[in-house]
């Protein structure tokens, strides 16, 4: 739940020498470093308490937990091993960044922050087709990730939506665990690289339908077809299929730093010390990268994150 505070009312201060923007992996794993650092990092959970794991119902690719893990329950641990070296998890959201100033200036819906480092991981949001019945289904046979979910299709049919190169490849690494894997495409010229389109194409399992978008997903508890519209001919089909696999983009969570750091393609553009174009401010996780997008990745660039902001308030004290 959001803290609220009347518009007239001043918000409380409170100076740290740490935020981290973000409850995600990245945003954690920055907060177990810096508390370890005895920094007393705050972290500003966000709109989505977790991120994107919290919505992955197992985890089988994490390290450490040989029968998986529920996203929710990796996040809780997160969470508690940071808050036990200090670190204070506040369920709350900022909502205007000022980095022109230092301390640089945080404001949530509840406080204004002034604090000495700024660790981003925002992270970023599936892009959804909007249609009926996308909602309703996801987590039900309706997916944004391939290598999340991929298992519970053993011998199922699936359909990928997008012509990108996320697309072809998670599209071929379904084809590890379905029968086969058909990929609806708006156009008939693929955006993907030339090498995972071919490696697609030359997939024994995937099949190709273009010109065609995804209407509506409909089901009975779980995905049991879609209907196809083709866009040159304006027809309209039932398709059935057990699973939804989108992959049509990410849109990063950057709009509050638009005009005040340097972005590539929508991404905040951090070095490998996770330095972004202002000193001091770092940034970790999926706002940062757009192409690895794994847990293990964001929590690895959120510890690099806090070591950083660590060794850049030793050098600045
Ligand atoms: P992307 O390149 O933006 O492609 C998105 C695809 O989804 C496009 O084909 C687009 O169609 C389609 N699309 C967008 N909105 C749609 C909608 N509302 N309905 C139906 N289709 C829609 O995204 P991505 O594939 O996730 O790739 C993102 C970045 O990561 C790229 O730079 C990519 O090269 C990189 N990446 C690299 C690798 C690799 O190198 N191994 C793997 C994955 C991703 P149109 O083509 O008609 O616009």
């Amino acid at each position: 739940m959001e803290a609220t505070q009347d518009k007239n009312t001043p918000l409380p201060q409170e100076q740290v020498k740490v935020l981290i923007l973000g409850s995600g992996p990245a945003g954690l794993a920055a907060a177990l470093y810096t508390a370890r650092a005895q920094l007393q990092p705050v972290v500003l959970a966000g709109q989505e308490y977790g991120g994107q794991v919290s919505l992955t119902h197992t985890i089988e690719n994490y390290p450490g937990f040989p029968d998986a893990v529920g996203g929710p329950e990796l996040t809780e641990l997160f969470r508690k091993q940071a808050e036990h070296f200090g670190a204070k998890t506040v369920f709350d959201t900022a909502v205007k960044v000022d980095l022109s100033q230092r301390p640089f200036k945080v404001t949530s819906y509840a406080t204004e922050y002034l604090t000495d480092t700024l660790i981003i991981a925002t992270g970023a949001t599936p892009r959804h087709l909007q249609v009926p019945g996308e909602t309703e289904f996801t987590g039900r046979g309706v997916s944004y990730c391939g290598t999340c979910d991929g298992f519970f299709f053993k011998d199922k049919d699936i359909v990928v939506v997008g012509g990108g190169d996320s697309a072809m490849e998670e599209g071929a690494f379904l084809t590890r665990f379905a029968n086969n894997v058909t990929v609806i495409h708006r156009r008939d010229d693929f955006r993907a690289g030339e090498l995972l389109l071919q490696r697609a194409k030359d997939n024994p399992k995937m099949k190709f339908i273009t010109n065609t978008v995804v209407n509506k997903i409909e089901g009975n508890g779980t995905v049991q077809t879609v209907e196809l519209e083709n866009l040159q001919t304006g027809e309209k089909q039932p398709f059935t299929t057990d699973g939804v696999f989108i992959f049509i983009g990410h849109t990063p969570n950057t709009q509050l730093f638009e005009g005040q750091l340097e972005m590539e393609a929508g991404y905040l553009v951090a070095n490998r010390y996770m330095e972004t174009s202002v000193p001091g401010v770092f940034a970790a996780g999926e706002v940062a990268d757009p192409h690895f997008r794994q847990v293990i990745t964001s929590a690895g660039m959120g510890a690099a994150a806090g070591i950083q902001a660590t060794r850049f308030l030793e050098a600045n004290e």
